[in-house]
């Protein structure tokens, strides 16, 4: 009897726990773009990912490419003439029987999105409501290329998942406790009121993550500490963190501002674009594109926006690829000296995303002579294969590699928000 009592206890106990794993909830993050959508589907419990994928090629045909962590990547074409169809295709993978990682559209608690621009309305992590989605329309005015995808990507979901509650997660939103000396440019200020023309910021996500990280590893209070986190991928940009926030930022208005990046000009004098415009012929409608799509290493090098290939080119005796990487390392130590001047003094270094984590060279070269401002790096630490400290000992100015995580920001803001409801 005692045996037959115990058996159901245990079957009891099981059953709960095959229950609570039935009903263990995800979080979906989503960054949606013209033609594409990203996605990574987060197990919050254990902070880690469960699936990631990418449709592709949205209202031209569709391509989708999944996998689920520990199994093989999948691809498809599935057509996907609107987001919505390709909300619907990544759902069916999450819960495809054979490739997927879930059993029903139901285990997904939230949706997180990456929103770039929330400009001056949209000013930390929010819960969509119909003013919500009233404030991100109001972006398409001042930062149309990614807000519109963006609403496609909402909407798409919204559609699809009509029970799930979603999230925005801002870009912007880390950048939001700049002084106005840093964020105002010198414009008539009624223009500013107008317009809203302001520096914002950008990365915010993978600034708050890495600074974040930094002062924990500095085992410091954040109050006590003073940052510059460099973001260096094919958008890049560094900023000042002084107490663990944000106090400047490179990136403006858009995130065309600061230092030369894969394609992008970053900051240059003003007059020289009109300039341009009139000896070439350059229409105001082109002068965007051009602005963000032929500057930049491409432009300078004539040989790419990647920095594999500058690399590679420089390695060649490439004078003009080597011209682009000395403009980057130049420009990283100036915004350096000046964030120090600016949060009167510092205490580490960070860098970050593509070119950040993967080119030694550039960050020792960026931060070459710099030992009478405390920084010296270790070469030896910084050539390892994954490097996190690699300032040398007598190093006053820590210097980490951190990888960046926006995702997991991303999904952590959502499920604290989902879940205080
Ligand atoms: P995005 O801004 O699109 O997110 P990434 O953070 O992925 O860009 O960074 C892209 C840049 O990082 C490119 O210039 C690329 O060459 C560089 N990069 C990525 N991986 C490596 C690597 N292993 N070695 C050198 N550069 C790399």
């Amino acid at each position: 009897m005692l045996f037959v009592y115990m058996g159901s206890i245990m079957d009891f106990v099981k059953k709960v726990n095959t229950t609570q794993k039935e009903i263990k909830m995800f979080v979906l993050v989503v960054n949606a773009g013209s033609s594409s959508l990203k996605y990574q589907l987060f197990d919050m419990e254990n902070k880690v990912v469960m699936a990631k994928g990418l449709c592709e090629r949205i209202g031209i045909d569709g391509k989708l490419k999944h996998q689920t962590t520990g199994m093989e990547k999948v691809e498809k074409s599935i057509p996907m003439p609107t987001h919505a169809q390709a909300v619907s295709a990544l759902v069916d993978s999450l819960t495809d029987k054979e490739y997927g990682c879930i059993s029903d559209m139901s285990q997904i608690s939230a949706v997180g999105h990456r929103v770039v621009h929330g400009g001056p309305w949209l000013t930390k992590s929010v819960l969509v409501n119909d003013a919500v989605i009233a404030d991100l329309e109001k972006c398409c005015d001042i930062a149309p290329l990614h807000t519109v995808p963006h609403l496609l990507g909402i909407r798409g979901c919204m559609q699809v998942m009509p029970k799930t509650p979603q999230v925005l997660v801002i870009d912007t939103a880390f950048h939001q406790t700049m002084p106005d000396y840093a964020y105002m440019y010198p414009i008539p200020y009624e223009l500013y009121e107008k317009y809203k023309v302001r520096r914002y910021g950008f990365h915010g996500t993978s600034h708050r993550y890495v600074s974040g990280k930094a002062i924990e590893l500095l085992g410091k209070k954040a109050e006590d500490t003073r940052i510059v986190t460099c973001h260096l991928g094919n958008g890049s940009s560094i900023s000042a963190v002084k107490g663990g926030k944000i106090i400047d930022t490179s990136m403006g208005f858009t995130p065309l501002e600061g230092v030369i990046m894969g394609s992008r000009c970053g900051a240059v004098d003003p007059a020289i674009i009109p300039f341009l415009m009139e000896k070439e012929g350059i229409p105001v409608s082109e002068m965007g594109s051009w602005m963000n799509k032929k500057c930049g290493f491409l432009g300078v090098s004539g040989v790419s926006s990647d920095m594999r290939e500058i690399t590679a080119a420089i390695g060649k005796g490439n004078d003009r690829a080597r011209l682009a990487y000395d403009i980057l390392c130049y420009q990283i130590k100036k915004y350096i000296g000046s964030y120090t001047a600016a949060m009167g003094g510092l205490d580490c270094i960070v860098f970050t995303a593509g070119i950040g984590e993967n080119t030694p060279r550039l960050r020792e070269d960026s931060l070459s002579d710099m030992e009478f401002f405390g920084i010296k790096v270790d070469k030896a630490k910084n050539n390892e294969k994954n490097p996190c400290l690699i300032s040398a000992d007598d190093s006053r100015v820590k210097v980490f590699v951190i990888p960046t995580n926006e995702e997991l920001v991303i999904a952590c803001d959502t499920d604290e928000i989902v879940s205080s409801l």
